[in-house]
């Protein structure tokens, strides 16, 4: 069967962004067709300035949130990352196939290291070592396919090269993972700036729709969404990004197509309060079932314990595998 892994990082409230691009499809078709797990990578939420009692709190808003979206831990692993030491304990050894110029050259890694500068901070090692860490992750459970947002296609194409070098040096050990995106929404993009991504964030600004906002507030975002400048409803992602980005949202929302969708609208208005409504909709089973799971949390740390140790019986063998061929 076909081993799947994902993860999700506890850095801020998850968004619509994140449900749209990973965990609805995790959630209808990766856990029913392969062998899935998903993880809350809670070690990569470590290399940014972070504050500990927020990350152990997210960590388990996550895993509500994901049990929430439909995991369902009879079919699927769901766990948390630093309860499994093999992890950390592969990363180590793929950093010594991994050189720091391909590190250096991660689209992320630039882009979070400049605004750490900006901020006048310093740049932890952790986030250029991060991509590393993220290859152990899906190669520590010989993983086939990485169901993500196409934000993240650089990350696994590294954990590409890094198995195969590994592989090519020192005999066969680990399997070489690909990459799988939705084929909708695989980029949500924020409604305030419709040419950056709709990311995690603390604030949760007015660009950013988060999966536990109330009705109203998803409502408000979504009409004072950013348009462009011209009036007709037309489908074109560079030219008319925002307008693009909430036609993408709608046609997600309602199984629909973008491009077919921009001839039924005349007005933006109409447009964004169609899409506002079918946010609401998507959304409305998620907050529901979250709601129920707060009110068990025995339930949740079950499902997490029980994943831990079915985790950790998968990754082990990897790791005494890898660390037997290179040498140790
Ligand atoms: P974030 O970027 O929000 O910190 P993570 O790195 O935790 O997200 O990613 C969790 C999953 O959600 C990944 O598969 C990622 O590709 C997906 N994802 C995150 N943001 C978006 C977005 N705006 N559009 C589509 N998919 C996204």
């Amino acid at each position: 069967m076909t081993r799947v892994f994902s993860g999700i990082k506890p850095t801020g409230h998850l968004t619509l962004g994140n449900y749209l691009g990973a965990m609805r499809q995790w959630a209808a078709v990766d856990q029913h067709q392969a062998d899935a797990l998903f993880c809350i990578v809670d070690l990569h939420a470590l290399t940014v300035d972070h504050d500990p009692a927020r990350v152990r709190r997210l960590s388990r808003q996550a895993a509500t949130l994901l049990l929430a979206a439909g995991l369902d831990p009879e079919l699927c692993t769901v766990f948390v990352q630093s309860h499994v030491d093999e992890h950390a304990r592969l990363s180590y050894v793929l950093e010594c196939v991994a050189t720091d110029g391909e590190m250096r050259r991660m689209i992320q890694y630039k882009e979070k290291a400049a605004r750490e500068r900006e901020r006048g901070g310093s740049v932890r090692l952790s986030l250029l070592t991060y991509p590393v860490l993220m290859a152990a992750d899906i190669l520590v459970y010989g993983t086939d396919e990485v169901p993500v947002g196409d934000d993240q296609a650089q990350h696994v194409e590294l954990t590409r090269d890094l198995a195969v070098r590994f592989n090519q040096r020192y005999g066969h050990t680990f399997v070489v993972p690909q990459a799988t995106h939705p084929a909708v929404a695989a980029r949500v993009m924020n409604l305030q700036e419709p040419t950056s991504k709709m990311g995690k964030s603390d604030d949760a600004g007015p660009g950013i729709v988060c999966l536990l906002d109330e009705p109203d507030v998803v409502r408000k975002k979504v009409m004072r969404a950013v348009t462009d400048s011209g009036r007709d409803v037309v489908y074109d992602r560079t030219e008319r990004p925002g307008l693009g980005n909430l036609l993408e949202i709608l046609a997600a929302c309602t199984g629909g197509n973008p491009s077919d969708l921009s001839g039924v609208y005349e007005s933006y208005g109409a447009l964004k309060s169609d899409t506002a409504e079918a946010v609401v909709e998507v959304l409305r089973p998620v907050q529901e079932r979250h709601r129920e799971l707060c009110a068990d949390p025995g339930f949740v740390e079950g499902v997490l314990g029980d994943g831990a140790e079915r985790a950790r019986a998968m990754a082990r063998p990897t790791v005494d595998a890898a660390y037997r061929a290179i040498g140790l």
